[in-house]
């Protein structure tokens, strides 16, 4: 498979520009995803209520509160529990994507705010970018969305905080989304992602 010149550059080619850098351990950066995290969660959380909601009947306060305080008592393990596989399994799907597309050494880690997956030595092409940073949103959203349809009420609580935790946890992935789908749509776009930072370079004007 061709990669190089398709997917990623080995080294940044003459006549690009540092165009944008997003690093998740600088205060505002940080600040501001946190905020984004917090109404995506809410935002998840309220249209699960939404669809949790007609199964108990729009009046039955009282029965959903109870399934919430059993919820509580009896699942909590079970949530922790899924959350920490969740965040590694989140993370190896970032760098399945970057290795299958790359074929290149990837970067694990975890700081106090932040896990991350990079590949800090080459330069990725927008759409191998974007690939990699997207999978593991669509998948989750499809493994934590999906089963609540079909579940009962606990496990339906359970999937709904998986759910929001999973979106809200994706607010860095998306936000790298937005600036590529928005203002870096240049298909020469590359990046480098050490995990933790990413840098956005954009090939010069030509005067
Ligand atoms: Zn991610």
């Amino acid at each position: 498979m061709q990669r190089v010149g398709r997917y990623f550059e080995p080294e940044l080619p003459s006549g690009y520009r540092v165009a944008k850098v997003i690093d998740a351990k600088d205060k505002r950066t940080l600040v501001m995803l946190n905020v984004v995290a917090v109404v995506l969660a809410l935002l998840v959380l309220a249209v699960s209520y939404a669809f949790l909601a007609p199964t108990y009947g729009w009046g039955e306060k009282d029965a959903f509160a109870r399934d919430l305080a059993t919820f509580g008592e009896a699942r909590m393990l079970d949530l922790f529990v899924v959350l920490v596989c969740y965040m590694v399994a989140h993370e190896l799907l970032h760098g399945l994507v970057y290795k299958v597309l790359t074929g290149h050494k990837l970067a694990f880690g975890v700081t106090l705010t932040v896990a991350f997956c990079g590949v800090p030595d080459i330069y990725t092409y927008r759409r191998c970018t974007l690939a990699s940073l997207l999978a593991p949103f669509l998948v989750f959203n499809l493994v934590f969305g999906v089963p609540l349809a079909f579940v009962g009420p606990l496990d339906a609580i359970l999937f709904s905080l998986l759910l929001a935790a999973h979106v809200s946890g994706c607010s860095g992935d998306l936000y790298d989304v937005g600036l590529l789908f928005l203002r870096y749509t240049n298909p020469r776009t590359l990046v480098n992602d050490d995990g933790p930072s990413q840098r956005i370079y954009v090939p010069e004007e030509r005067a």
